[in-house]
């Protein structure tokens, strides 16, 4: 296996001690990381290697966790503008969702996956739509992503009748799709059931979803929870409890249960997400521009619920830009808590070992150290709008939360191989990505039935 030596200007590792590496090197082979070794170990016996990289103009991080993104929605960027949650899907989300095509699905995938990965993202866990699953792990296959990956269960709508499917059907095609892909591209791909948000889903249908993931090791329940405040009137009118609450009465809160939002929930139901370590899947730039509210995160971190971050889809964001959703965690928090809540460093690792924590996939990725898969990204940060970036471990984590864009990206590795090295995408064609979104975004335009 070959053995690659990276050099570096400076490593932030992540890890359990939070080590901070100035001159620090790392040693990948194969898939792994083999070793990570600090300047002066690298300068009294550096390690036999087949090939040096030299980056000491760079800085060495894990790649990015988003817990949560719909790259099926990358084709709607723009095109849902200023609404609130429910009249966001009723009118735009849920008609163009039903409206992909297969080449739609795979073109408004590879868009979203070409944006990620030179932003630095190396894993994700995506909430597909009802219909097309199979393009969109089709696309993260080739594409070198790590991911989580599960079609949208629907078998409730009543604001869009045509996006949902009988009950027993969607659980049957999501138990298919389960068997064929939880495990699949060497491991890179599992599954992730996920039945949409409540107002879509039967009893049954959510008490039936959760139960699958018993049969499949490592297997995750991945839905919406508590975002808007007109979801929560209608979930009670329904179910005559909050949402959280209602989650736990189904006994299907429980540690590989993974909540996107979170916003309005009560004091008892956060006690239950800590009881049962439910994962909260935080989306900064979605619950803003919707106008959904703020998560209550430093309470819920207090507690010792894992918080983990995503950009949730492109119509919501606009962009899936890790270091947006980073920069905005820190900031909407600030004005309620005060300036020292959610420092840097804090954000950081909530966007990369606490990613992998939130998946269950800590002893993993999401922080590099030896053993571990290398899913890494070299930055850049002699760039105008970061520099000068003093290599200490607060003024970087300050520059990377809050002064860097996916501009700053140099190299991304993602289980030993590059899949954007030197400002270049090397596993997929970028402009033919962005000219066939075009083409299939006008041809899907022409089927929407509002
Ligand atoms: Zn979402």
């Amino acid at each position: 296996m070959t053995r690659t030596l990276i050099r570096t200007h400076a490593i932030l590792t992540m890890d359990a001690g939070d080590r901070f590496l100035p001159g620090g090197a790392v040693l990948v082979e194969g898939n792994t990381i083999a070793g990570v070794l600090t300047a002066a170990e690298l300068a009294a016996q550096p390690p036999a290697s087949d090939a040096v990289i030299d980056a000491r103009m760079l800085v060495l991080i894990p790649g990015f966790i988003q817990t949560h993104v719909h790259l099926c929605q990358t084709l709607f960027r723009g095109l849902a503008e200023d609404l609130e949650l429910l009249d966001w899907l009723q009118h735009r989300i849920f008609p163009f969702e039903a409206a992909h095509s297969a080449s739609s699905m795979y073109a408004s995938a590879r868009i979203g996956i070409a944006e990620l990965l030179r932003g630095g993202t190396t894993t994700i866990m995506d909430m597909g739509s009802v219909h097309h699953e199979e393009e969109v792990v089709r696309a993260l296959t080739e594409s070198g992503m790590r991911a989580f990956a599960g079609k949208a269960m629907m078998d409730v709508n009543t604001a869009f009748p045509p996006l949902k499917e009988p009950t027993a059907e969607s659980l049957r095609s999501t138990l298919e799709q389960a068997h064929q892909w939880h495990g699949s591209a060497g491991g890179r791909i599992r599954y992730a059931v996920a039945p949409r948000f409540v107002l879509s889903c039967s009893d049954a249908l959510l008490r039936d979803a959760y139960a699958m993931t018993a049969d499949f090791p490592g297997m995750l329940f991945h839905t919406h929870a508590s975002e808007n405040r007109h979801e929560m009137e209608a979930v009670r009118a329904r179910c005559a409890m909050d949402n959280v609450a209602y989650f736990n009465h189904l006994g299907i809160l429980h540690e590989n249960t993974c909540l996107a939002h979170c916003i309005w929930v009560n004091d008892d139901e956060v006690s239950m997400m800590r009881e049962h370590n439910a994962a909260v899947l935080h989306c900064p730039s979605s619950n803003l521009k919707l106008g959904s509210g703020i998560a209550d995160v430093p309470h819920f971190m207090e507690q010792g619920i894992r918080v983990s971050l995503g950009a949730d889809g492109a119509p919501c964001n606009n962009r899936l830009d890790m270091f947006r959703e980073m920069h905005l965690a820190a900031l909407i928090q600030k004005p309620g808590y005060g300036p020292r809540a959610m420092p840097a460093r804090t954000v950081l690792r909530m966007a990369t070992a606490g990613g992998a924590a939130a998946l269950g996939i800590g002893g993993e990725t999401g922080s590099i150290v030896a053993g571990k898969r290398a899913d890494l990204q070299l930055l850049d940060l002699n760039s105008a709008w970061s520099a000068p970036a003093p290599a200490t471990q607060d003024a970087l984590a300050s520059a990377i939360v809050h002064s860097c864009t996916p501009g700053n990206v140099h190299s991304v590795m993602i289980d030993g191989a590059w899949v954007y090295r030197g400002h270049e995408h090397t596993t997929l064609d970028v402009q033919r990505a962005v000219a066939e979104a075009r083409t299939e975004l006008d041809a899907l335009l022409t089927r929407v039935v509002p």
